[in-house]
C-alpha cells in the first residue's frame, strides 16, 4: 500500500477550530479589563509596598465535571481540604482571604464532552480555550454582577477534570477566568495544588525556589512580597 492508499486515521485529522472567534475574543477583552484594573491598582501597589498591607479578597467556585457515564469526577467534601490549604497560604502569605462565591461547590448536571474531561496546558489549553473545552467552560464560569462587563472583582472558577497532560492542573492565567484541576489530585493529597494554579490566574509565574507556592511540583507554600503585590493587583484580588 502507498503512503497515498493509506486510510487516514480519524484521531489525526484535526477538527476545525468552530469555537475559535469567541474563544480569541473572550481572551482579548480579559487582557483588556486586566490591564485596566491593574492600572487603576497602581497606588494600591505603592501602599502594599510601604507596609499598608488591608485584607483583600479573591472569590472561589469550584465546578467538578460528571464523565461520560454521568458519575461525578470527585465529591464535594473532597474538596475541603484544598480549600483550606488555598486559604490559609492566601491569607497568612498575601493577606487575602478566599471568600466562596456561593454555591461554592458544584457537580455539572449532566455529563461533560471528551474535550473538557481531559485538558492539556500550555499550547494545548491555549487551543482547547478556542475549542469546545473553552466554549463549555465558559459556560459554567462563575461571575458576579460586575465581572461579567468590567472584570472587577473577577471570579476565579476551577474546573475538576479528569486529566490535565500528566500534571495536576493548568491555568491559562489572565487569558481565562478559570483553572483546571485534576481530580486524582484530591485523592494523593497534593492539597496546594489548587492554590498553584489560582495563583497562576492572578499572574504569578513559575520559581525554580522548592519553599515557594510557585514551584511547580513540592509543598512549598511561601509568596514573595512581589508576587503579593501582583496577586492583590489581579482584577481578581479586590477590597469589596
Ligand atoms: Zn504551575
Amino acid at each position: 500500500m502507498s503512503k497515498e492508499d493509506r486510510p487516514i486515521d480519524p484521531k489525526k485529522i484535526r477538527k476545525p477550530m468552530r469555537h475559535a472567534p469567541r474563544g480569541l475574543l473572550t481572551q482579548g477583552v480579559n487582557i483588556l479589563k486586566e490591564t485596566v484594573h491593574r492600572l487603576f491598582g497602581l497606588p494600591d501597589i505603592l501602599g502594599f509596598s510601604v507596609g499598608y498591607r488591608p485584607m483583600k479578597k479573591i472569590r472561589i467556585r469550584v465546578v467538578i465535571l460528571r464523565d461520560e457515564e454521568g458519575t461525578p469526577l470527585a465529591e464535594p467534601h473532597e474538596v475541603d481540604h484544598s480549600w483550606q490549604v488555598m486559604a490559609e497560604i492566601f491569607r497568612r502569605e498575601a493577606q487575602v482571604e478566599v471568600v466562596p462565591l456561593e454555591p461554592s461547590v458544584i457537580i455539572l448536571p449532566d455529563p461533560a464532552p471528551p474535550e473538557a474531561l481531559d485538558v492539556h496546558c500550555t499550547d494545548g489549553a491555549w487551543q482547547e480555550d478556542s475549542d469546545i473545552a473553552g466554549q463549555y467552560f465558559r459556560r459554567y464560569t462563575a461571575h458576579t454582577r460586575w465581572s461579567k462587563w468590567t472584570g472587577y472583582a473577577s471570579p476565579v472558577t476551577v474546573f475538576v477534570v479528569r486529566t490535565v497532560s500528566n500534571i495536576g492542573g493548568c491555568s491559562l492565567g489572565p487569558l481565562t477566568e478559570y483553572v483546571t484541576l485534576k481530580s486524582h489530585m484530591f485523592r494523593v493529597k497534593n492539597p496546594r495544588v489548587m492554590a498553584h494554579e489560582v495563583g497562576h490566574a492572578c499572574f504569578l509565574t513559575h520559581t525554580e525556589d522548592p519553599e515557594r507556592l510557585m514551584f511547580p511540583k513540592g509543598p512549598g507554600e511561601r509568596i514573595t512580597k512581589l508576587e503579593a503585590i501582583i496577586m492583590r493587583n489581579s482584577r481578581h484580588v479586590t477590597y469589596w
